[in-house]
């Protein structure tokens, strides 16, 4: 696996391989990669020729400072993991390489950055969009691969891809669970025992909305399925 960490290092790896006609797929993480991230790039590695993974904790997506300090970065297991996986070049900046100081992105999100997530995270979507648009421009991916979990913020990468005519296609893929049920994440491993007990709720919510959509009235549903997150550990910001 090529690593590279410059815009021109990276520009002119992506010039050669599609000077030799070859499909470019693009997986962008934020790191600490886990089977949710390696089955997104199991999928580029079917369907294109090079599969190119981003690690980039975005400064610009992080609305909560601390947040942002605690993200974690094992980048040894990560390379690791993504040789093992036959991952073509990891793009690997440093923030001075991806942003200029004061530099401006007015992007309009639009509804999407008001309601469900972007009503709990101000500004996090318009970041997204800065940061995938960079990376679009730079790697020129034929498909970019994303997951369901965040499908709110694929639903946002969706139209800003739309709006500025990119030619990408855009694919997500399914949610990768650990065997309880809680859907992988980076931030997973921040949660002490009895936190990461009671993050099940929301799977088991979920579910619990999956089996009765059909025949119970959308007020019922909520108001049911809201009982899930009454666990003393959880605050519910939407459902
Ligand atoms: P992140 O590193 O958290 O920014 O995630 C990078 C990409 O991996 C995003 O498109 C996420 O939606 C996707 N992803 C994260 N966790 C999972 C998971 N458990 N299953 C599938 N995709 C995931």
């Amino acid at each position: 696996m090529k690593i590279v960490t410059t815009q021109s290092e990276l520009a002119s790896e992506i010039d050669a391989l599609k000077g030799q006609g070859l499909s470019v797929g693009l997986v962008p993480t934020m790191g600490a990669l886990h089977n949710g991230h390696l089955s997104l790039i199991a999928q580029s590695k079917k369907s294109t020729a090079i599969t190119v993974t981003s690690i980039f904790v975005n400064p610009t997506q992080f609305d909560n400072k601390e947040d942002l300090l605690k993200y974690p970065k094992p980048i040894k297991e990560d390379v690791k993991k993504l040789t093992e996986v036959a991952c073509d070049i990891l793009f690997l900046p440093e923030v001075g390489e991806m942003y200029q100081e004061g530099e401006k992105w007015d992007y309009e999100v639009g509804v999407l950055d008001s309601i469900l997530e972007g009503e709990f995270r101000p500004g996090h979507y318009k970041g997204v969009t800065q940061i995938v648009y960079k990376l679009f421009s730079l790697v020129k991916p034929d498909i970019a691969f994303f997951g369901q979990k965040d499908y709110q913020q694929f639903l946002v990468v969706k139209k800003m891809a739309n709006d500025f005519n990119l030619p990408v296609q855009l694919v997500a893929c399914d949610i990768i669970r650990e065997d309880d049920g809680l859907a992988m994440s980076s931030r997973n491993i921040r949660l002490n025992g009895e936190e990461r007990e009671a993050s099940i709720a929301l799977f088991k919510a979920l579910s619990y909305i999956k089996q009765n959509y059909k025949e119970m009235s959308i007020v019922d549903l909520l108001e049911e399925a809201k009982q899930y997150f009454n666990n003393g550990f959880l605050k519910l910001e939407y459902l």
